[in-house]
């Protein structure tokens, strides 16, 4: 991969603490060269509590914008100038553009999973969504779902995080734990899982030592995994052997980018062309998604 520097070239960025795992440059990088857009992404350490110190010198040093990684999606969202109405709601940016000196933050994480969603053929609106998780990627799974009307049940294996969780819309969301028997009661109600945890998530994590609330599902309902490595997970793989339409966490990923980057450039971006390249160069860099 390679992206061809000009003095035009615009920069981009992900920041984090820690950051230097991210694949956001990958995939970022590969999808700028595919694409021909005239920008560079890059990885930049920022260190927790310095949100506001970054912002300042991102506009100085001319970036058009950057995405955010723990542990700063939460510090950076009083620090907009405007904000989507995702992030209004997760309290929580992950995306922002710097244009005239103004930030403009975006949760490209909520946006993505609606994507990833409508690729496995699902429309949320109204349905009912076992969610598996109460951490993170939780969060913006269930902003994205309470925010096309979905009623979401919030499995998590320590409950007082559900709970806290669920008060962010306890109108659409009601917590839970996820002992096997209380899974297997909800999945039979559920028109979609989605799971956050941890669990299945290479290398050498613990996996789901029950899965048997898969086969409790009524026929159609779909299985979303947010874990994309290994990929075919052990919750995907049971639910396409039991007739249920299943996917990885890859399509949340790249869509989540495929978005961010829609906002960098203020262009429509050509999914398939975008998706293809950030693949081959995640091939290309080891990883077994
Ligand atoms: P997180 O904030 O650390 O949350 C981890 C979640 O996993 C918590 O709900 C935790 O439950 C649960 N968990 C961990 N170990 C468990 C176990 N042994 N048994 C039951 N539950 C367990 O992490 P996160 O950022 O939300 O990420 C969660 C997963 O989503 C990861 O696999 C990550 O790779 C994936 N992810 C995917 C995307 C994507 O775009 N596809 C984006 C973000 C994250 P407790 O609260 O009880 O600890």
């Amino acid at each position: 991969m390679k992206v061809e520097l000009k003095n035009t070239t615009k920069k981009l960025c992900v920041i984090g603490d820690p950051v230097m795992h991210s694949k956001s440059p990958i995939i970022q990088n590969a999808m700028i060269e595919a694409l021909g857009l005239d920008y560079i992404y890059l990885c930049q350490p920022v260190p927790k509590g310095e949100a506001g110190r970054w912002l300042e010198h991102a506009a100085y040093a001319g970036y058009a914008g950057f995405n955010a990684t723990i542990p700063h999606k939460e510090a950076l969202f009083p620090l907009m100038d405007e904000v989507d109405k995702f992030a209004r709601k997760a309290g929580a940016v992950n995306t922002v553009c710097i244009k005239s000196g103004k930030y403009y933050g975006y949760n490209t994480d909520c946006g993505g999973i609606l994507r990833a969603l409508a690729d496995l053929g699902v429309d949320p609106a109204g349905k009912k969504v076992l969610l598996l998780g109460a951490g993170g990627a939780a969060k913006g799974v269930a902003v994205a779902l309470t925010g096309v009307g979905a009623t979401v049940t919030v499995c998590n294996r320590t409950v007082d995080r559900a709970r806290e969780l669920c008060k962010m819309d306890p109108a659409y969301m009601t917590p839970a734990g996820m002992e096997p028997e209380i899974l297997c009661k909800l999945s039979a109600g559920s028109d979609l899982v989605i799971n956050c945890t941890s669990l299945g998530m290479e290398p050498a994590g613990a996996d789901f030592p029950d899965l048997s609330f898969v086969d409790a599902l009524p026929p159609g309902a779909a299985v979303l995994d947010a874990v994309y490595a290994p990929p075919e997970t052990s919750l995907v793989k049971r639910a396409r052997e039991t007739g249920h339409p299943a996917a990885n966490g890859m399509g949340m990923l790249l869509h989540q980018a495929i978005l961010a980057l829609e906002h960098f450039t203020g262009e429509k971006i050509d999914v398939e062309k975008a998706k293809s390249a950030a693949l081959k160069a995640l091939g290309e860099n080891g990883c077994s998604c």
